[in-house]
């Protein structure tokens, strides 16, 4: 099985050959054709399975058509840490380039001013922790009606850090006609019972079987609270030409 199998567009596999990966995971094998076609997906799969590009490929795909309005994302997707948060900001940054998708971050250890600015000026995907999300909401800087596409990743540790109620109040905000995308390691009666409560006849998957991809997953980093230098460039004045300017 190669990435052309996947019903993944040219531009998306010119990306995807310059990153240098050839051989799908398992996980994406799975994961990338459910999401194109519009379904639901609870995916059982740890960090090291490549199931991040499972989800951001096929969103990069799905949301290359329109545009999102100001203050109003057309995708969310929650991290239990800014760390993983950063990681999947990479991700879209890596496969997206040939594409004209904005996107913001929002997470802790970032400036409130530019994470609004950004999102005034309209992103496709918002990429946020739960708390942080939630208390820009609260200021009504940000409004997640146009939201059709939602990643819950990593339910177990949401579930681990205290995230639920929060994570409970943001899917209440969406609208209930949308994709949803949950991905966990375990599946504890708590995370299967967020699973039934939010998501529609959705499709279930498990990367841990075929082991890890070749490339060994990324050291966890520390967090401090300077900025990652991902974010300086992506909230820079002058964003670098892959960020369409808004
Ligand atoms: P993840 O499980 O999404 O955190 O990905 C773990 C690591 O696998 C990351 O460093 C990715 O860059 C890498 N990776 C993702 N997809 C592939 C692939 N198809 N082949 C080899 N490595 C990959």
């Amino acid at each position: 099985m190669n990435f052309s199998d996947l019903g993944l567009k040219p531009e998306i596999l010119r990306a995807v050959e310059d990153a240098g990966y050839t051989i799908p995971t398992p996980i994406q094998t799975q994961a990338i054709p459910i999401v194109l076609k519009g379904s639901d997906v609870v995916g059982i799969a740890q960090t090291g399975t490549g199931k991040t590009a499972g989800f951001t490929l096929p969103m990069i795909q799905l949301l290359s058509q329109g545009r999102a309005r100001a203050r109003m994302p057309r995708s969310l997707i929650l991290e239990p840490t800014r760390e993983l948060a950063t990681q999947v900001a990479q991700n879209f940054e890596t496969y997206g380039k040939h594409e004209r998708l904005s996107y913001a971050l929002l997470i802790g250890g970032t400036s409130f001013d530019e994470q609004i600015r950004k999102l005034d000026r309209g992103v496709d995907v918002l990429i946020a922790t739960p708390g942080r999300m939630l208390d820009l909401f609260e200021r009504g800087k940000v409004l997640l009606a146009d939201v059709r596409i939602l990643v819950i990743d990593e339910a177990d540790r949401m579930l681990d850090m205290g995230f639920i109620p929060d994570i409970e109040r943001i899917v209440s905000l969406i609208p209930p006609q949308r994709q949803t995308l949950l991905f966990s390691a375990t599946m504890p009666p708590e995370i299967r019972r967020l699973a039934t409560a939010f998501l529609t006849d959705p499709e279930e998957i498990a990367g841990a079987r075929g082991g890890p991809p070749s490339a060994p997953p990324p050291q966890p980093q520390e967090s401090t609270d300077a900025p990652p230098a991902l974010l300086s460039a992506m909230f820079s004045p002058h964003p670098t030409p892959k960020i369409r300017p808004a």
